[in-house]
């Protein structure tokens, strides 16, 4: 098992397999992107599940694909498929924005992928298109029907607010009332491009907003419910809501995660530049003890809380994840 000096338990890792992605929102990347990892630096699938498979031997047990935005990447299935067949991998999941999950839900769903987290930002076709700086609602819409088609289950879906932009909860209450998905309210982080100042957006206000709509029961937390640890649901719903507070109340007690960058580079902390680079031990042939040594040096640096933000992060958010 995976422990750091504070012993919080480590089961947790967060894969990006790629850094490009098909639109720019604005609390993620800047409109003129960043730059790109070439390919040759990209970890190929090969590389990354020989990674995992360490991983898993010590304890990881869930691993969610992320980017960028990971269905970019040609062969996302295959990679599930390599992922689901590492002994001690119980599940792996998928955050995306949705645009191209109509294609590819059922082939993901045949690899094995369990779960879906669909980053919608806005239901309104306008501010979409703002937000994403030019894409298309119903392309994202399309993702979250097949995502249910499909059977992936539960699914979220992802609202990272911006003051007097997209922070109206009610479209989103009136969503949680038509489907059974849970919507994830999550403070605006100041790694992404735009000033926090005029856009941060504390989860109290959407709670305080919240409460406007009638009463609320709480519910308990779905599986790998993570940061967003409490969610509601209004009575008789089938989705339900909750909040994630990466700013007004960081959960770095009981953090569970590694990151893993497309280009190699194990992530201590989201909010922190510490980085550990894997590649020596993945090239030029995986090099599983020299792996696991890797990430015993990454329990011991590991750190306990997140930076302040006057740190210099060193990537943007499309460059790790989320
Ligand atoms: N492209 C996929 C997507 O949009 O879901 C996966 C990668 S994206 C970097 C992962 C998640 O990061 C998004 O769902 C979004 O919720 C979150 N995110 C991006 N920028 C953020 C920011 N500045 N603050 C908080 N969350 C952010
Ligand atoms: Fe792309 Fe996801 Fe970042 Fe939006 S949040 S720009 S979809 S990586």
């Amino acid at each position: 098992m995976l422990h750091d000096p504070p012993a919080r338990r480590i089961d947790y890792l967060r894969v990006s397999v790629t850094d490009r992605c098909n639109l720019r929102c604005r609390y993620c990347m800047p409109a003129a992107g960043v730059p790109e990892v070439s390919h040759h630096d990209v970890l190929r699938f090969e590389e990354i599940a020989a990674f995992v498979a360490v991983a898993a031997g010590e304890g990881i047990g869930t691993v969610r694909l992320t980017g960028g935005e990971p269905l970019a990447r040609l062969g996302c299935p295959e990679l599930v498929r390599q992922l689901r067949a590492v002994d001690g991998v119980r599940e792996v999941t998928l955050t995306t924005n949705g645009t191209l999950l109509p294609r590819y839900a059922p082939a993901l769903r045949e690899a094995g992928l369990a779960r879906v987290n669909i980053g919608l930002p806005s239901l309104d076709p306008a501010t979409y298109r703002h937000l994403t700086r030019g894409g298309a609602l119903e392309d994202a819409l399309a993702g979250l029907a097949a995502a249910f088609a499909h059977g992936f289950s539960p699914v979220k879906v992802n609202v990272v607010l911006l003051r007097g932009v997209n922070d109206d909860p009610a479209p989103f209450v009136a969503l949680s009332e038509q489907l059974p998905v849970e919507v994830r309210f999550i403070e605006y982080m100041p790694i992404g491009p735009v000033a926090p100042h005029r856009y941060f957006v504390p989860a109290d206000t959407v709670v305080a907003r919240l409460q406007a709509f009638g009463p609320w029961e709480e519910v308990d937390p779905l599986p790998g419910a993570g940061p967003a640890g409490r969610a509601f649901r209004r009575p008789g719903a089938p989705g339900r809501i909750a909040c994630i507070t990466p700013v007004s109340d960081h959960f770095c007690h009981w953090c569970n995660r590694l990151r893993l960058t497309a280009d190699g580079r194990l992530r201590l902390c989201l909010l922190a530049p510490q980085e550990i680079d894997l590649k020596p031990a993945l090239r030029p042939q995986p090099d599983p003890e020299a792996l696991r040594m890797l990430l015993g040096r990454a329990m011991r640096e590991k750190p306990w809380r997140m930076a302040d933000t006057t740190v210099e992060l060193g990537r943007r958010m499309s460059q790790i994840g989320g």
